[in-house]
């Protein structure tokens, strides 16, 4: 990458939905440069087992499958390269500020992605992958005819706590405060399920385990109280924070900061395309970032045609 190079097309964000725009923007002749600033593959790269991802009846690691996914990128022309986008300024052609130089673009597909809110408590990180989970229709298969809770009291945690129900013995949701936040239909359903139990009014304190997740340390908010709670893993549901604070002088965000797109994957600004985690909407699944950076590519195809 040359200083100011001019590229049809930047993908901002190397994971699924980022990986699979470029294979399609590649293959299709464009000059394509797309920027990670971490490790390419995205969030999946952590995840053991991805057991859902279609073309892998046996399942493969998402470090294998983020890497699998670069390596057919890169082979049609795709240049890749490790910098942060600092800014995208908003006048056409775009300019990209990155940390290794600024390029010009025709077209943007920002596939950025999004981060889980974390709890932070002891023991989160230790136990991470190993017990702690933030993905129940990723992770939920592992806790089989176990006991288990969910952490939140918003639409991820409702939904995940009457997921996790088909495959774990209990489900204890675990809340903050004496009400939900979730939608009715959904808190209806969760106090009609016999396997779920609501613990109101408490926070975790610490994730406690020795070789692996043992037990939550819980604390009352209203009385003080401490009690411990034994599971074999916990979902931490508590919320999406999408890595868009860059682009929100130049796309329409919604109220949560996650862009805004048609089913075509446009934002509000010519040429500027969104896919994956980072959308409003997304299914926050690898299928479904990977078919959003699909689309997205199809979208600025013919953006750049017309
Ligand atoms: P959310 O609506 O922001 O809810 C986050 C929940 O976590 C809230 O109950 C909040 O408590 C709790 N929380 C936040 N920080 C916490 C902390 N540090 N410790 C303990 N609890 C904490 O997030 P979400 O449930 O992920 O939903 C995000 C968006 O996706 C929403 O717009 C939702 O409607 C949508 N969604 C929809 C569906 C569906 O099926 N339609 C499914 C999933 C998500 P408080 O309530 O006290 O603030």
């Amino acid at each position: 990458m040359g200083q100011n190079s001019r590229y049809d097309i930047v993908i901002i964000g190397g994971g699924p939905a980022g990986l699979t725009a470029g294979v399609y923007t590649s293959r299709a002749g464009l000059k394509t440069l797309l920027l990670e600033r971490g490790i390419f593959g995205g969030q999946i790269v952590n995840a053991p087992l991805v057991e859902n991802y279609p073309g892998f009846p046996e399942g493969i690691s998402g470090a294998e499958l983020g890497e699998l996914m670069h390596q057919q990128a890169v082979r049609y022309a795709l240049e890749s390269l490790t910098a942060e986008v600092t800014g995208v300024n908003a006048e056409h052609p775009y300019h990209v500020f990155t940390t290794e130089g600024d390029v010009q673009a025709e077209s943007i597909i920002i596939a950025t992605g999004s981060e889980y809110r974390k709890l932070g408590v002891v023991g989160e990180e230790r136990f991470s992958g190993r017990g702690v989970s933030y993905c129940a229709t990723c992770d939920g298969f592992f806790f089989r005819d176990r006991e288990v809770a969910v952490v939140g009291g918003g639409d991820t945690a409702i939904t995940d706590a009457l997921e996790l129900t088909q495959h774990c013995r209990k489900v204890y949701i675990i809340h903050r405060r004496d009400q939900l936040r979730a939608t009715k239909a959904l808190q209806e359903k969760a106090f009609s399920q016999p396997k779920i139990e609501l613990v109101w009014n408490t926070v975790v304190d610490e994730i406690v385990g020795d070789d692996k997740l043992r037990s939550l340390r819980l604390r009352n908010v209203k009385t003080g109280q401490s009690s411990n709670l034994e599971i074999g893993g916990v979902f931490v549901a508590v919320g999406l924070k999408p890595n868009s604070q860059l682009f929100s002088q130049l796309v329409t965000l919604d109220e949560a900061g996650f862009i805004v797109t048609d089913e075509l994957m446009r934002t509000s600004a010519p040429g500027i395309f969104a896919a994956g985690d980072v959308r409003q909407n997304s299914f926050r699944q690898v299928i479904t970032a990977a078919g959003d950076g699909a689309t997205a590519a199809g979208s600025a195809l013919k953006y750049l045609r017309e």
